[in-house]
C-alpha cells in the first residue's frame, strides 16, 4: 500500500489594531458608509506622499517578538506592482527582502512549526458586487491602507487538522498582545494556504495548489481535508497535479479552480522611493520585549499549575492579556484564584461585552472586585447581591462597600427576621403552598423566589428553601 505525505503552509494576513491607516490619518472603525474614511492618500492620487505609522510598526514588532522571530534592525518598504481595480495606487506598498521579522515559530502540540517571515504592508481596497443584479460591482475604499501583516509559514504544517489548531494558536498569541482583534468575520484574520502531497518515499515535493476564500478556520481544515483527497487521489490514479489557485465553495463545500498560477509572479519589488529605510533600535524591542512579558502559552500552564485552575478557566483568562493582568492583580487582593475566575468569567466578561468595554477602561478595578468576592464568600451578601453591585460598580466606580452599606443591602442572617418574611409569603400565597403539599414540588421553588423578592434578596436562597421545606412538612 502507498503511502503518501501532505505538506501545508499558510499565509495569514491581520489587520492591525490601530487608529489610523498605514501612510495616512483616516480612521480604520469598520462598518461605516462606503468611501467615508478616504483621502489623497489611500485613494492612490498622484502627489501624494506617504507616512509610515509608527504605532503599526510597533505592532509589527511586537507580533514579530511574539512569534520568536528575529527583528531586522533595518527595514524597506516596497512597492509589489500589479493591476486590480481595487488598487488605485497599481502597486501595494509592501515589504520584500527585508521584512520586519524572520526565522520564527510557534509551537503547538509540543511541535514547533516555523514562521518564515513577517512582513508589513497596506490592505487594499474592497469590492462590492451586487449579487441580484449581477450589473455592477462598486469599490469601497475605507480598507484602502490599512495597517496590514502578513505572517508566512514554513511548510512545516502536516494535517488540515494541526492548520487549524495553528491558526487557533496564532490567532490567541496575536488577540493577546493586543496586535489584532482578529475578528474573521470583519476580515481582520484571513487565511490562504498552500497544500502539496507526495509519495512518503518520494524526495522530490509535490505540485502545490493555493487555496483561498475561506472564512473560519474550520473551512480552512475542511478546504484542505478536501484538497488532500482530491490530490491525493490523483496521485493514485497517476494523473497530473495543475499548479494552481483554487476557491473554497463555502456552499456546495468543494474547492474550485480560480487561475493558474505562474512560476512567480513578476510584482516587479522595487524600494518605494517616498519612504526612507528605517530602523529599529534595540531599545526598542527591548522595551516591547517586556511590554509583552510572558506569552500566553507559558502564562495559561502557568495559571493551570500556579492556581491550580482548569484548562479551560486558564485559556478563557489568557485570552487577553489586559484580561490576565486583571486576575492576578485581583488575587492579591482575595487570594481566592477559583472564585475570582469564576466572577470573571461570567460577570465581567459578561458586562464587557454587553457594554462594549475593554478591561482597561471599565470603573471596577481589581480591589473593588476583591471586596465583592469576598463579601459573597463571607456571606455578607448573597450572589444575587453580588450580581447588582459588580454591575453598579462596574458602572459607577463607586465603593462597594459603600454600596452595600447605603441600600442596606447586608444579608439577613437573623434567622428568626427570616422566619417572618417566610410566615407572611406562606399566608399570602395558599395556592402554592396547598400545591405543594398536594405533591406539586416544583411549587417550592416559587415560593423561595417570592421570599428573595419580599427580602429584596437579602436572604440565603438555601437557608430559606430549608426552613420552608422545614415549615411545609
Ligand atoms: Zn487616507
Amino acid at each position: 500500500m502507498k503511502e503518501f505525505q501532505t505538506i501545508i503552509g499558510l499565509e495569514v494576513h491581520v489587520e492591525l489594531l490601530t487608529n489610523s491607516k498605514m501612510f495616512c490619518c483616516c480612521s480604520t472603525e469598520f462598518g461605516k458608509q462606503p468611501n467615508t474614511q478616504v483621502c489623497p492618500v489611500c485613494l492612490g492620487l498622484p502627489g501624494t506622499l506617504p507616512v509610515a505609522n509608527e504605532k503599526a510598526i510597533e505592532l509589527g514588532i511586537c507580533a514579530s517578538i511574539a512569534l520568536n522571530c528575529q527583528v531586522n534592525e533595518e527595514c524597506i518598504f516596497v512597492r509589489k506592482s500589479y493591476f486590480y481595480p481595487d488598487l488605485p495606487k497599481n502597486f501595494q506598498i509592501s515589504q520584500y527582502m527585508d521584512p520586519i521579522g524572520i526565522n520564527g515559530y510557534l509551537c503547538i502540540n509540543n511541535r514547533n512549526i516555523g514562521i518564515h517571515r513577517v512582513h508589513m504592508e497596506e490592505d487594499t481596497g474592497k469590492l462590492v458586487h451586487n449579487e441580484q443584479s449581477g450589473t455592477w460591482s462598486g469599490i469601497d475604499f475605507n480598507r484602502s491602507g490599512i495597517p496590514l501583516m502578513e505572517i508566512v509559514t514554513e511548510p512545516d504544517i502536516t494535517s488540515p487538522d494541526e492548520a487549524e489548531r495553528f491558526l487557533q494558536e496564532l490567532k490567541k498569541l496575536i488577540s493577546y498582545t493586543g496586535v489584532s482583534d482578529c475578528n474573521m468575520e470583519e476580515g481582520s484574520l484571513r487565511c490562504d494556504a498552500n497544500i502539496s502531497v507526495k509519495l512518503k518515499e518520494d524526495v522530490k515535493l509535490g505540485t502545490k495548489v493555493e487555496v483561498k476564500n475561506m472564512n473560519s478556520f474550520r473551512s480552512v481544515r475542511r478546504a484542505l481535508a478536501y484538497e488532500q483527497e482530491r490530490i491525493t487521489d490523483l496521485l493514485k490514479n497517476e494523473k497530473p497535479i495543475i499548479q494552481e489557485t483554487r476557491l473554497w465553495n463555502e456552499t456546495l463545500q468543494i474547492t474550485e479552480p480560480m487561475r493558474t498560477k505562474e512560476e512567480a509572479h513578476d510584482y516587479r519589488y522595487f524600494p518605494e522611493p517616498d519612504l526612507l529605510p528605517f530602523r529599529i533600535d534595540i531599545n526598542t524591542i527591548n522595551r516591547i520585549k517586556s511590554e509583552i512579558g510572558e506569552l500566553p502559552q507559558l502564562r495559561e500552564k502557568r495559571f493551570q499549575n500556579q492556581y491550580n485552575l482548569s484548562e479551560y478557566d486558564s485559556s478563557i483568562l489568557t485570552s487577553k492579556k489586559a484580561i490576565a493582568d486583571y486576575f492576578e492583580q485581583t488575587i492579591k487582593h482575595y487570594a481566592k484564584p477559583k472564585q475570582v475566575a469564576n466572577w470573571i468569567q461570567t460577570e465581567i466578561l459578561a458586562l464587557l461585552k454587553e457594554t462594549r468595554c475593554t478591561i482597561d477602561k471599565c470603573k471596577i478595578d481589581p480591589r473593588a472586585l476583591a471586596k465583592i468576592v469576598e463579601m459573597v464568600d463571607n456571606n455578607i451578601i448573597n450572589a444575587t447581591v453580588g450580581k447588582q453591585i459588580i454591575r453598579d460598580v462596574f458602572i459607577t466606580g463607586k465603593e462597594p462597600e459603600a454600596l452595600v452599606k447605603e441600600r442596606n443591602l447586608t444579608q439577613i442572617s437573623d434567622t428568626k427576621e427570616i422566619e417572618e418574611i417566610i410566615e407572611k409569603v406562606l399566608a399570602d400565597n395558599a395556592q402554592a403552598v396547598n400545591d405543594y403539599k398536594s405533591g406539586r414540588t416544583q411549587a417550592l421553588g416559587f415560593l423561595v423566589g417570592q421570599v428573595m423578592r419580599k427580602s429584596r434578596a437579602k436572604v440565603n436562597p438555601s437557608i430559606v428553601k430549608e426552613i420552608l421545606q422545614k415549615k411545609l412538612n
